[in-house]
């Protein structure tokens, strides 16, 4: 299986000069690639990803405008071309319908002020004894925090918007699976600041996972940096500022949250054999009407290591289309009850008496659609997808029906 490795680098003055050349050739590259593309599509041409290449590396390079793109290795710019074809099919393919998953929306132009990466194949870098060779860069220094598993078949580097470099390795590495184990769980993502996501058990346990103290904490001041930044004059030396204090910040809300996923995910994975989780691009809709969330990407995050987790460690990942309505539905009995709004935290099933919480109710229904799914789906490739049992498949939620997309 293909995994990334992530690592500090630490480039001399000179390097970080060249890497700027070669952002900013990958980010011209990467638009005029772009611009070609849509230019095409409005006037309903069709255009070979052959011939945008030509168009704007290999004849932009003999233009007086485009003329400093030869300064750069060429590796970077087919790639930075490469890369705008996928973002287009991409979104091209969602909008067709024939992509699976959380819609794509159409490709943005790369900006001067957000991240800036290079990507590099096997003509492009080699490892020179610790260090990392980048073609017309030279050797980087590189942050060693842990040994890559085989050498690695392409590397990004990239500056984040907070001034700090780093080389994402792409790397193959070996399966270790777990033994197996009888237990297994549903989980149903939080809404709320606090509760990151409640887990149900197939023992007969919940247990709701809250958001760490720290992590909320680095949340409040990541709102507070950019409402400062939404104040200030653009272009000006205080927004300047206001923007790298907005990109620190950011940056420790991202790795306290992948530190937290990471642990989370890995003791999920080794304590069950299956995992439920709603499908996201189902999910994500229904969600949209409380209001735009926070922990939206921090989902798609968690949802994406469970299943590079399970699968490194033969376990299953199974995702379920949320047209079940799983707050509403008692888990014990079945009954449906009526639609309940937010701040109705705990009913009573008048079907069976029950009490429930909001949270490990819809868990424990998860869990009960992959229960019910039988033996053969918890045991079905990584990530497949399940549909409810007839019974509680009534789906008219509205607006959350996708279908099988
Ligand atoms: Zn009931």
């Amino acid at each position: 299986m293909l995994v990334r490795y992530r690592y500090r680098v630490d480039p001399t003055a000179g390097q970080r000069q060249a890497l700027a050349r070669a952002f900013g050739c990958a980010r011209v590259v990467y638009n005029d690639a772009l611009g070609a593309r849509q230019a095409a599509h409005a006037a309903g041409e069709r255009l070979s990803d052959t011939e945008v290449q030509r168009r704007v590396v290999t004849l932009a390079k003999r233009t007086p405008e485009r003329a400093w793109l030869g300064e750069v290795a060429s590796v970077v710019l087919v790639q930075a071309c490469q890369d705008a074809h996928r973002a287009y099919r991409s979104w091209f393919d969602s909008l067709a319908g024939k992509r699976r998953g959380r819609r794509v929306g159409r490709p943005r132009f790369r900006s001067k002020h957000g991240r800036q990466s290079i990507r590099l194949t096997r003509n492009g870098f080699a490892l020179h004894g610790s260090r990392l060779y980048v073609a017309k860069v030279g050797n980087l220094r590189v942050r060693w925090s842990r040994e890559l598993p085989s050498p690695p078949s392409s590397v990004t580097v990239i500056r984040e918007p907070d001034g700090r470099y780093y080389a994402s390795f792409v790397v193959e590495r070996a399966p270790t699976p777990l033994p197996p184990v009888a237990q297994t769980a549903g989980i149903d993502l939080g809404l709320a600041v606090f509760v990151f996501a409640t887990v149900a058990t197939s023992d007969g346990s919940t247990e709701q996972v809250t958001n760490p103290h720290h992590l909320r904490i680095a949340e409040r001041r990541l709102v507070k940096a950019q409402r400062i930044l939404a104040r200030k004059r653009k272009g000006s030396t205080n927004s300047a500022k206001a923007r790298h204090r907005v990109a620190a910040v950011h940056r420790r809300v991202r790795d306290r949250r992948a530190d937290h996923h990471h642990k989370l995910a890995l003791r999920l994975v080794r304590e069950n054999q299956a995992v439920a989780v709603e499908d996201l691009a189902v999910a994500g809709l229904a969600r949209t009407r409380l209001g735009k969330s926070v922990h939206d990407a921090g989902w798609a995050m968690f949802v994406r290591l469970l299943e590079e987790k399970a699968g490194r460690h033969g376990r299953r990942v199974v995702k379920i289309g949320r047209w079940v309505p799983t707050s509403q539905t008692c888990s014990a009995c079945g009954h449906r009850d009526g639609p309940k709004p937010l701040h109705v935290r705990v009913w009573t099933c008048p079907g069976c008496g029950t009490t429930h919480d909001r949270d490990g109710n819809a868990a424990r229904n998860i869990l009960n659609i992959l229960v019910a799914a039988g033996p053969a789906e918890t045991r079905n490739a990584c990530g497949a997808d399940v549909r409810p049992p007839a019974m509680a498949a009534v789906g008219d939620e509205a607006g959350t029906h996708r279908g099988a997309a």
